[in-house]
């Protein structure tokens, strides 16, 4: 019989996948490392799984202990399901601009959300960051993985995603390709492929305009789970090559495309990766393989990127789409 113990025990492996009309015609080759074939639907789970093997080991977090966590959905899904094989209680901190859809999915999962304002500083007493502290001190048993600052959100893309891309590429990448929030997926993965090329693999980062990484004062934008107001320590500062910003118009235009024309129903923080991993590609020899990464799936994001009378609010539409559309929201 083929099974596994576990639906914790399919984390990672996640398949390479060609972009076609998307990737420049003649150009180098543009491969997306798919991550909603993770459990949970995202590249979080890697790093769910690790933050709490090793909080097990460490003593931090103990049987019967509460998972409490500021997270944009992603991570919760992940920590939610390994949560549920080891028998500990979730509850996730989210700001008010994730959608209903999400938090959702975390309540499916048997964790309690709680949701604060966006538009505070990281500083302000309601930053989600500030009432995930509170709820630790006032919990019992209470362990807070903080993906922000945990090395092992890194360390394992650093043991994973890294070495399954110089595998499944037979050591052929030229370029990795990802979007950075807490900075794990580029700091961990990038290092991993410097190391083992001898810094031949060029790392390159997509950031929403506006946020700190591109240079920006971390005002609002509207892609989700990329882009930051501070610097997180789980961001290794010298491991990308260059960061290309990306505007939320581009990010959820390409978001589109990969459904429409690629077959891919993805998050905004994909479109914007591969809106970054294009910009490569169209400066990059053809004989390139660049590796463009695509944390999770679309259905999360249905009535916004997907859902025309949002696009064309925002003015985000080609002209075209939104003249068709742009009456049914006034
Ligand atoms: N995209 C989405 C949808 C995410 O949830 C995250 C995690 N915040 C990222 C991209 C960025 O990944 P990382 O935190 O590893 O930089």
């Amino acid at each position: 019989m083929e099974y596994v113990e576990h639906i914790v025990d399919l984390v990672g492996n996640t398949p390479l996948v060609k972009l076609n009309a998307l990737a420049p015609a003649d150009g180098p080759l543009v491969l997306a490392k798919v991550e909603y074939f993770n459990p949970g639907g995202s590249v979080k789970d890697r790093i769910a799984l690790r933050m709490i093997e090793a909080a097990e080991a460490s003593g931090e977090l103990r049987p019967g202990g509460t998972i409490i966590e500021p997270t944009s959905g992603n991570t919760g899904v992940g920590l939610a399901m390994v949560a549920q094989r080891k028998g500990y209680k979730c509850v996730f901190v989210c700001p008010d601009k994730v959608s209903e859809d999400k938090r959702n999915v975390l309540k499916a999962y048997g964790a309690e959300v709680v949701v604060c304002p966006t538009a505070v500083a990281p500083e302000h007493p309601d930053s989600y960051y500030n009432v995930s502290d509170r709820l630790v001190a006032d919990i019992d048993g209470a362990w807070k993985p903080n993906q922000y600052s945990n090395v092992n959100n890194p360390e394992s893309h650093f043991h994973s995603t890294g070495p399954e891309l110089w595998r499944q590429t037979e050591g052929k990448i030229t370029h990795f390709v990802a979007g950075i929030g807490t900075g794990g997926t580029i700091s961990g993965t990038g290092k991993y492929l410097k190391q083992v090329s001898d810094g031949r693999v060029r790392v390159v980062g997509g950031d929403p305009e506006g946020s700190v990484y591109s240079g920006g004062t971390g005002r609002p934008y509207l892609v989700e789970g990329v882009g930051e107001d501070f610097w997180p320590d789980a961001y290794d500062r010298d491991i990308c090559d260059e960061i290309v910003a990306i505007t939320d118009a581009d990010s959820f235009i390409t978001t589109r495309r990969l459904a429409r024309e690629e077959g891919l129903l993805v998050g905004g923080s994909c479109g914007m990766a591969v809106a970054a991993a294009l910009e490569v590609a169209k400066r990059a020899d053809k004989d390139a393989v660049i590796v463009v990464l695509l944390p999770d799936g679309g259905r999360g994001y249905l009535s916004k990127v997907f859902n025309d009378p949002w696009m064309a609010s925002y003015g985000f539409l080609p002209p075209e789409d939104a003249s068709a559309t742009v009456g049914d929201v006034l």
